[in-house]
């Protein structure tokens, strides 16, 4: 039997987004796990997206408020900070996330500081553990501060890691410029690798309604469960059991585990709480988690996709599953979200990715999209020969020190430019590693004739006020001469993997 301390995880019943309840729940996990904030205390939310249009993406703020009412019950005069940090999806400014997702109201009331993560300095956090993918990655100084680090994001499917839970959720701990790096066929390597900078001492999930399928227009499933625990790999791999799902599938939570950060085996974790775990996975098993191969996602639309290989590295397998096929699934949901005759609407496209050496089924007048640094192709459109290189540039060539940051309005215009140049052209080549899924929306919108979400009414003011916000803040520390990226010290929250 494990120590009673040691890789617990808690499963208990909410059905309800009941701030009281859930502080309730929460408090008693706490005290369960014997755990007091203290110092600088960091949660992180995941507001991957956020707003009415998306209601299931997100840590609900009814939880964030329960969590944060839990954390100050527990609290004594040792805690110097009680912050909430966040960096949403790239390209949209995490002020706008946190406003959409109802945020800044529940901060203000409990007096919790909030940051937005690609606002503040960004340090540099060296790895030296064998398997990495580089020798240093960037974090936001908050994260690398952080004494008493909680984590809370929101139970999910995923189309690029299968699921997304406490793991996954540290894709957010990085900003835009540093989170694209190696966001491709070794993401999960990139997830495992990001447990070095540190760890959480307290995870709790929302999983009241937890998201079917995708990570950004996820399918509402009604869980009705709160989960805690102690240990990021034991409380995955709960979760992932809870679906019926075996965690060593998922690649980041076995790397993490096989490194040493916590079991993988569910005999070795201690699981309590008001609802059976065997009640649960019986419950729960038919849930359906991502990772659908992008040929098959669109089988049936007006779009026919086509995948190849990525470059060949150790243990990059035959589909980038991090990459450029996994974010156009999630830019279709969103042009669908936004514009419902969307399918009929469609133009006929095709959409290739990686080494592709099969046919192209393209008749008069269809457009071929190469997406991708890493697209190539030879044969013939139109009756026209073409022949697609790679772009390419080995991962070693990407230094975090000099990532530079693509601005949303910059990424607009260049996508446009670039279409409108090419508009008559049969085939076009996107390019990028990854294409985000922000661009695979501007693309599939202009060249499927659908409507643009980015310029919706309900969205472009909250996003323009954000953004200038945002921009401001950042301009104006800039001319204070504060600088943006700096060495680091050691972060405070451990990082070292710990068995248990
Ligand atoms: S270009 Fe896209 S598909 Fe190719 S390796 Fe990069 S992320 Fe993957």
């Amino acid at each position: 039997m494990p120590e009673p301390t040691k890789s617990k995880v808690i499963i208990r019943f909410c059905d309800a987004y009941d701030p009281e309840r859930i502080r309730h729940i929460v408090r008693e996990g706490l005290e369960e796990l014997d755990l007091r904030p203290f110092g600088r205390t960091l949660v992180k939310p995941n507001l991957v997206l956020s707003g009415p249009m998306f209601p299931h993406a997100f840590t609900r703020p009814e939880f964030m408020e329960g969590v944060l009412r839990a954390l100050k019950d527990r609290a004594d005069d040792r805690v110097t900070e009680l912050a909430v940090g966040e960096r949403c999806g790239i390209t949209m400014p995490t002020r706008a996330a946190y406003d959409g997702a109802g945020y800044d109201d529940v901060l203000d009331r409990l007096d919790v500081k909030r940051y937005c993560f690609e606002e503040v300095p960004q340090v540099e956090v060296p790895y030296t553990h064998p398997g990495r993918l580089r020798d240093y990655v960037y974090t936001p100084e908050p994260v690398a501060l952080a004494d008493f680090f909680v984590n809370c994001p929101k139970f999910k499917g995923h189309p690029w890691t299968t699921v997304t839970f406490s793991m996954k959720n540290y894709i957010g701990i990085q900003d835009d410029r540093h989170r694209l790096i190696d966001h491709d066929h070794k993401l999960n390597e990139k997830i495992a690798d990001l447990q070095y900078i540190v760890q959480p001492q307290f995870i709790a999930i929302d999983a009241i309604i937890a998201g079917e399928g995708r990570m950004l227009t996820p399918i509402p499933y009604p869980m009705n469960l709160v989960v805690m625990g102690n240990n990021q790999v034991a409380f995955d791999s709960v979760c992932c059991a809870i679906i019926g799902l075996d965690a060593r599938t998922v690649d980041h939570i076995r790397l993490a585990h096989e490194r040493g950060f916590g079991p993988i085996d569910l005999d070795q974790i201690q699981v309590t709480g008001d609802v059976p775990f065997e009640e649960a996975r019986a419950r729960h098993k038919g849930f359906r988690k991502g990772l659908v191969r992008v040929e098959k996602y669109f089988e049936g639309s007006k779009i026919t996709a086509y995948a190849g290989p990525p470059p060949r590295e150790h243990g990059s397998g035959d589909y980038c599953w991090g990459g450029c096929p996994g974010a156009i699934e999630e830019a279709i949901e969103i042009l669908r979200l936004f514009d419902k005759e969307c399918d009929e609407k469609m133009a006929r496209l095709h959409v290739v990715f990686g080494a592709y050496d099969g046919p192209i089924d393209a008749g008069p007048g269809e457009k071929v999209i190469f997406i991708g640094d890493c697209a190539t192709w030879k044969g013939e459109i139109g009756g026209q020969p073409v022949a697609v290189e790679s772009l390419y540039r080995e991962r070693s060539t990407k230094d975090p020190h000099h990532a530079k940051h693509d601005d949303i309005y910059a990424k607009m215009a260049k996508v446009t430019l670039e279409l409108t140049k090419r508009r008559k052209d049969r085939h076009i080549r996107l390019g990028g590693c990854p294409v985000s899924v922000a661009e695979h929306v501007l693309a599939l919108a202009s060249l499927g004739g659908v409507k643009n979400p980015y310029f919706d009414q309900s969205e472009i003011v909250r996003f323009n006020r954000s953004y200038l916000a945002w921009r401001g803040a950042t301009a104006l520390k800039r001319l204070m001469g504060q600088p943006y990226q700096k060495p680091g010290p050691a972060p405070r929250g451990a990082a070292q993997p710990k068995v248990g």
